[in-house]
Order: structure tokens, then C-alpha cells, then sequence
């Protein structure tokens, strides 16, 4: 057992608050669950706010999806849990939303998978969309299955997001990065300038997620190539995440610090690589936390 019971299920309640609190979901959208062993799962139920739970709300259920505790019925999604659960061994917490910028992002159908912020390259890697499918049948999920070996953090096309960690909270934190994410690559959008980091900088952060043992996947999009196939920062041997992502409007412009005229990002007697370490510092502690 992991943990026992009832501090997973004050984790889940926790995670809930937060997820309604800063308007992650509305009304009583969003699942969040955790593996309690290698038979049973603790799940949100259906139907009610993930803002205002108790403990006494949440079900527990087989990996079949029979309810073995609780009197409610568990999230619809359920299945999708139990698959990812099953899929992958390291994970034992997921949460789904729908925050309002990434889910503008999942809307648009623009996957957030751009080298721009060091503490995103190194917490997920990039953020997949997974294509659209009916929620509440396995349809929603089957397109998530393809990204899931590869990724922690994915958009759900015309839907939400998604994210799963080692436990719930973890799983929360990533949904927080993920959000933040989209909401600053919005803003820079509207701007009109996206400088994404140029290749030697995203390799040192690669290194590092190296160090800490950070198996996610970087997508090559952004790096100094734009094209996939010449990309020089991800391993060559390594495949590329499946399914091609459209054009984006973001990362059109050149990396930061090439050999551009484009403006420097920071303004002048800020050293980015301090900034950097800086950052990746604060992160590394966050997640050693
Ligand atoms: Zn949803």
C-alpha cells in the first residue's frame, strides 16, 4: 500500500478544493483518483462538486470497476483511471479538469509543446492534444493511450486536460504548471512574440531532468529545428511523439539567443543562464518536496 486510505482520500479532497478554487472545473466537472494497491483505486464520485467533498464521498473500486466502498457512484470516467493505472505502473494519481486557458488551447486545437519556459521543460516536457472522443465512453480515453508512455501532462481536444504524478498531489501540481503554461503562452501570443529557448539552453535543462530521473518527453517541435526530423536536441534514436501537431502560432519566431535579429527576451543585465539555474533550482526543489 502506498498510503493508507484515508490520507489518499484527504489528498483527493484537498486536490479537489484546489481545482475548484482556482477555477479549474465549474459546477461538478473534473475526476481526480489514486491507486491505493494493486487491487483497488479511491475515485471522485459523479455528481458532485470537487470543491466541497468530504472524505466520505469518494469511492473505492476494483480495477474492474466494481464498487467495493462508498455509497455513491464514481466518476464516469472511471475506466479511463483504471486504464491509465494500468498502463502505467510509476503513476498513482490523476487528475482531470478543465482550466480555462489550456482548454482555450484544446479548443483551438494548438498542443502546448513549445521549449519556452524552463520549469515546464523540466516538470512535463511537452503537452500533447489528444484528439477529441465522447466523454464518459472509452472513445474519450483511446486517443490518450498513444501519448501516455511518452508524457505526464496532456490536452484533451474540445474538452479539458489532464495530468497524473506519482500521487495526487503530484498529479495537482502538474495540472497548476500546466495551466500557468498556457495562460503565459497566451499572453505572449497576444503580444505578438514567442521566443522560445534556443537548443543549447533546452539541452542543459534535458540534462538535468536526466540527473532527476525525469522520463517525460520533450517535444522537438520547438527547438532550434522546426523540423521534427533534423531535430538535434532530442535523441536521434528516440521516436517522436505520435501524431503530427498543426501549425501553431506560437514558437514562429527564432529561438532565444540565436543568431537573430530578434529583440533578447530579458532585458539587459539580466544573465538568462543565472535566470535559468535560478529557476531550475527552485523547481528541482519543488518537486524533491
Ligand atoms: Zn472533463
Amino acid at each position: 500500500m502506498i498510503k493508507n486510505l484515508y490520507s489518499l482520500k484527504k489528498d483527493i479532497v484537498e486536490a479537489g478544493r484546489r481545482v475548484y478554487n482556482r477555477g479549474y472545473v465549474a459546477s461538478n466537472d473534473g475526476n481526480i483518483s489514486a491507486r491505493i494497491d494493486e487491487k483497488r483505486v479511491v475515485i471522485t464520485p459523479t455528481g458532485v462538486s470537487k470543491g466541497f467533498m468530504s472524505p466520505d464521498d469518494l469511492v473505492v473500486v476494483d480495477y474492474e470497476g466494481d464498487v467495493v466502498e462508498g455509497k455513491k457512484k464514481p466518476s464516469s470516467e472511471v475506466y479511463m483511471h483504471l486504464r491509465i493505472f494500468k498502463e502505467r505502473p510509476d503513476v498513482n494519481g490523476i487528475c482531470h479538469a478543465h482550466p480555462p486557458v489550456a482548454t482555450g488551447f484544446a479548443v483551438a486545437g494548438i498542443p502546448l509543446t513549445q521549449c519556452i519556459l524552463p520549469e515546464v521543460i523540466i516538470s512535463l516536457g511537452g503537452i500533447p492534444l489528444a484528439e477529441y472522443g465522447t466523454p464518459g465512453t472509452d472513445e474519450f480515453y483511446q486517443p490518450v493511450l498513444k501519448y501516455l508512455k511518452d508524457y505526464d501532462a496532456f490536452l484533451l481536444e474540445n474538452h479539458g486536460a489532464l495530468t497524473i504524478g506519482k500521487d495526487v498531489m503530484n498529479a495537482y501540481h502538474k495540472m497548476e504548471t500546466l495551466e500557468h503554461f498556457a495562460h503565459i503562452a497566451f499572453v505572449a501570443t497576444q503580444l505578438g512574440n514567442v521566443n522560445t529557448l534556443k537548443g543549447e539552453n533546452v539541452q542543459k535543462l534535458l540534462d538535468l531532468r536526466k540527473n532527476f530521473g525525469i522520463k517525460s518527453n520533450v517535444t522537438c517541435e520547438t527547438c532550434e529545428s522546426s523540423n521534427a526530423a533534423a531535430c538535434s536536441i532530442v535523441a536521434p534514436n528516440q521516436p517522436h511523439a505520435a501524431g503530427s501537431a498543426p501549425a501553431s502560432p506560437i514558437g514562429n519566431s527564432p529561438p532565444v539567443g540565436s543568431a537573430s535579429n530578434s529583440p533578447p527576451v530579458l532585458p539587459e543585465g539580466i544573465d538568462q543562464e543565472a535566470l535559468v539555474k535560478q529557476i531550475t533550482a527552485t523547481i528541482l526543489k519543488r518537486l524533491s518536496g
